[in-house]
């Protein structure tokens, strides 16, 4: 494991996006050059005997790890984006969110049943929208490898919604307790 200050480069915003929430800012980590390279090598490495064939990263923090860990991996990157924004046909999934609820698409030709999928995101909060990837998933029959985080705010217990519906291997750089 790396032993770069992840946790020391995120940012705590309190009262954002509403009172009583404090969001973790990462853009102050992934503009370190450092920081950024220390993320993306280890949530690679982690998952780099896994077989991954395909990186799934959800609009739009999911898109600026999983892409460069895709890459690392020599995996092929699905965005998993909201309704309306993909052009052709897509396959569904609606979740619940920390603030609201909303609805995750992937086109239907982006994932095959042969495919080992790793799903990658910024930050794993409630398991919400990880949960509605994996169920994204499924739905392609495919096989998850895991997922994997830049921080998951553990006392949310993320890991307990997931496992409702996957066994998959859930990896997390930084847990906040
Ligand atoms: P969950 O569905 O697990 O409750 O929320 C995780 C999703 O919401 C992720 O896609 C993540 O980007 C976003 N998210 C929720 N809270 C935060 C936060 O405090 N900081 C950041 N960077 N993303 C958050």
């Amino acid at each position: 494991m790396s032993s770069f200050d992840f946790e020391g480069h995120i940012t705590d915003i309190v009262d954002y996006p509403k009172p009583g929430v404090v969001f973790k800012d990462i853009t102050t980590l992934l503009k370190d050059p450092d920081g950024f390279e220390a993320t993306i090598d280890a949530i690679a490495e982690h998952f780099k005997d896994a077989g991954v064939t395909k990186v799934v990263g959800a609009e739009a923090r999911g898109f600026m790890i999983g892409a460069p860990v895709a890459y690392r991996l020599h995996a092929g990157f699905v965005p998993a984006r909201k309704p309306g924004k993909l052009p052709r046909e897509v396959r569904s999934e609606s979740y619940d969110l920390e603030y609201g609820s909303d609805e995750l698409q992937i086109h239907a030709d982006a994932i095959e049943p042969d495919d080992v999928v790793l799903i990658v995101d910024d930050l794993v909060a409630t398991g919400g929208t990880a949960e509605a990837q994996a169920k994204l998933i499924k739905q392609f029959g495919a096989s998850l490898a895991g997922m994997g985080f830049l921080m998951e705010l553990a006392f949310l217990n993320p890991r307990q919604a997931i496992a409702k519906v996957t066994d998959a291997d859930v990896f997390s750089l930084v847990q906040v307790r």
